[in-house]
């Protein structure tokens, strides 16, 4: 009998032939094609199983695990298949697709920080491992030091590789979140195709590919790709197996990422372009014709709301908009490139509600022939709901210009940051205008995420 389980691993190999490569040919490993849709399922299941084995993991028992969410992704699915609770110590900058899913497959998910480190009560490893003392039959999976996690890819994906590559592949290019994939598959090369060679991508703010450079430690920093890059060197990770490491930012990683997509057709998710972004960058610079693999680690359909969402582009400022220091800055989704979100005046204030609840807003302008003559937000369909006489299902087909409010505040796109805030003290929220034409919205959540971004 052929179980899900058992569609784990032997995942195909497909050619890059569209994006410029310089001389040499680029193969990636499509990870994404794994059941829960990552490279981490089969060290998941071998994890799990070496728990059985060794007797650690009993039947009824409980799997905690601190992850980013794909490891999370292979255990839940492995200990549904095989009737294991499932705990997961997820940090809170994780694609809420992921964190779904987990919770789809049964897992229990507790939310932590991604900001704290080492050391800290809500950094998400020390979290799991106080989990895990507390809750009897548990064991914790540990990624991070378990050696069946690089063993699962020495065994299986190294040689996947080599076997697809009919033996001949003179470089891999690998991300580390544990260290697993860089271990596991360094390892296999090292044994059996030892003149291939091991190259690092590793986000900006990671201390990993500094390391590897110049041998110090620096401070990490933060990024927004998502289960590779590190503040510590993990035990599974051997950093003595690279050849070569390329430190890619968050924007290179994204554009990377949606290039792939619009040339290739190939749906990747975060990581996958930190790597490509890398393994372009490292065959461009050859000077002789090299077969070089790199991986899809996973499927950008779990990163859809971020990596090929303009609006979250926006907000992290990965976009070649030129930066003016006026209120122009603070418009992430904009009216002339139809990214505004609106409703005309005669549409119905259940259209209202559904698209506030589809693109988690709390107000909209009301736009008839590119003027904005009305805001409407949340109280005032409340308001309309608790006052109208004749029944919710009545209020919720009438027009949004019988609720909306006309009073309203507008500022010049060219106007200083500082000029919005009187507006947001009386509570209104900022509709921008270029002379006579309307630019978009900003609301005191714009003006905070702009101070993220550029730092007062
Ligand atoms: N890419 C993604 C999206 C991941 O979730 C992971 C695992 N954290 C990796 C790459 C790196 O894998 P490894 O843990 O084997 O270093």
């Amino acid at each position: 009998m052929t179980t899900v389980l058992d569609l784990i691993g032997e995942t195909p190999l497909v050619e890059v032939t569209r994006l410029e490569r310089g001389p040499c040919r680029l193969f990636l490993k499509l990870e994404s094609a794994n059941p829960s849709g990552s490279i981490k399922d089969s060290p998941a299941r071998a994890m799990i199983e070496a728990a059985e084995a060794d007797g650690r993991l009993k039947p009824g028992g409980t799997i905690v695990e601190a992850t980013a969410g794909n490891t999370g992704l292979g255990l839940a699915l492995v200990a549904a298949r095989k009737g294991y609770r499932t705990i997961l110590v997820v940090p809170d900058k994780m694609a809420r697709e992921k964190i779904l899913h987990c919770k789809a497959l049964g897992a229990e998910v507790i939310l932590t920080r991604s900001d704290v480190g080492k050391g800290h009560p809500d950094y998400y490893q020390d979290m799991a491992a106080a989990i895990t003392a507390r809750t009897p039959g548990a064991i914790f999976i540990d990624q991070f030091a378990n050696p069946a996690n690089p063993l699962a890819h020495e065994s299986t994906t190294g040689p996947e590789i080599l076997r697809q590559m009919d033996g001949k592949v003179d470089a891999i290019v690998v991300g580390v979140g544990s260290g697993g994939t860089l271990t596991g598959i360094g390892r296999y090369m090292r044994n059996n195709s030892p003149a291939t060679r091991m190259i690092l991508a590793d986000p900006q703010g990671s201390i990993l590919a500094p390391f590897v450079n110049t041998g110090k430690m620096e401070e990490p920093g933060s990024w927004v790709v998502e289960g590779i890059g590190e503040d510590f060197i993990p035990p599974n990770c051997d950093l003595s197996l690279v050849s070569e490491a390329f430190t890619i930012s968050d924007a290179e990683s994204f554009a990377t990422a949606r290039e792939l997509l619009r040339m290739e057709g190939v749906l990747a998710g975060s990581s996958s372009g930190t790597l490509l972004g890398a393994a372009l960058r490292y065959c461009r610079a050859q000077t002789e014709p090299k077969r070089v693999v790199t991986l899809v680690c996973d499927s950008g359909a779990k990163y859809l709301s971020k990596v090929f969402n303009d609006s979250f582009l926006a907000q992290e400022g990965f976009t070649d908009r030129q930066r003016q220091g006026t209120v122009r800055d603070l418009v992430i989704n904009r009216f002339a490139e139809g990214a505004a979100i609106v409703v005309g005046p005669d549409d119905p204030l259940r259209t209202v509600f559904s698209r506030m609840r589809s693109s988690d807003v709390s107000q909209m302008p009301v736009v008839e022939n590119d003027r904005v003559i009305g805001l409407i937000d949340e109280s005032d369909l409340l308001g309309a709901l608790l006052t109208d006489p004749d029944g919710s299902e009545r209020t919720f087909a009438r027009p949004a210009k019988d609720v909306m409010a006309t009073r309203l505040e507008t500022i010049s796109a060219d106007a200083s940051i500082a000029d919005l805030v009187p507006l947001f003290r009386r509570g209104y929220v900022a509709i921008v205008m270029d002379k006579d034409r309307f630019i978009g919205l900003v609301t005191p959540f714009d003006m905070i995420n702009h101070f993220r971004i550029i730092p007062r």
